[in-house]
């Protein structure tokens, strides 16, 4: 049997930079994100920040602040979901900014239209995480033979995946078995 390969990046951000406080990288994203669909006032004024008082909401949008809060907690379910996660909260910023004073619905029209021009015209979900935060706690540790980089993973790894800032470094991007995951502890 063919065992699959795969190239893992670690989600180093998770332990550094996305504890508290604003991520310059995220805000931008979220300007280029604003500036696309034409908000550029509100692309000009957006700030977006992780905040560890957010409990079980993944985000959080202040409208009058022009200020985005993710929960650090995101970060585990790795860079799709929080660039979901930034688009859904943006979203609720571009349609109040559009609705102008109006009182507008938190999931209302406005803000499903503004979900189509932020490319996440599919977007149903409330602002919950996925699934209950205990049952996504790392429980499989892997690490890099040579870097010695950890990768915390919820779930066994059962395919061939190696670490992708070697395979990048030292191999030209391919997957390479010298820097295959090693089970630890
Ligand atoms: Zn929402
Ligand atoms: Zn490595």
């Amino acid at each position: 049997m063919l065992l699959r390969k795969q190239l893992e990046f670690v989600f180093e951000r998770s332990t550094i930079h996305q504890s508290a406080g604003r991520d310059v990288d995220l805000e931008l994203k979220a300007r280029e994100i604003l500036y696309a669909v034409g908000a550029a006032r509100l692309a000009g004024l957006v700030r977006v920040e992780w905040n560890p008082r957010l409990k079980t909401a993944a985000g959080r949008a202040d409208s009058r602040e022009k200020l985005i809060s993710l929960n650090p907690r995101l970060s585990d379910y790795g860079e799709i979901e929080i660039d979901r996660t930034l688009r859904h909260e943006l979203a609720h910023l571009v349609a109040q900014f559009r609705g102008g004073r109006r009182r507008i619905l938190p999931h209302g029209l406005e803000w499903r239209s503004a979900c189509l021009d932020l490319g996440i015209g599919d977007e149903v979900r409330c602002h919950n995480l996925p699934f209950p935060i205990s049952v996504h706690a790392p429980r499989f540790f892997y690490k890099c033979p040579n870097c010695a980089r950890e990768f915390p993973r919820v779930r066994r790894i059962k395919r061939a995946v190696a670490c992708l800032t070697c395979c990048r470094a030292h191999n030209g991007g391919e997957f390479d078995a010298r820097f295959r995951l090693k089970r630890v502890g």
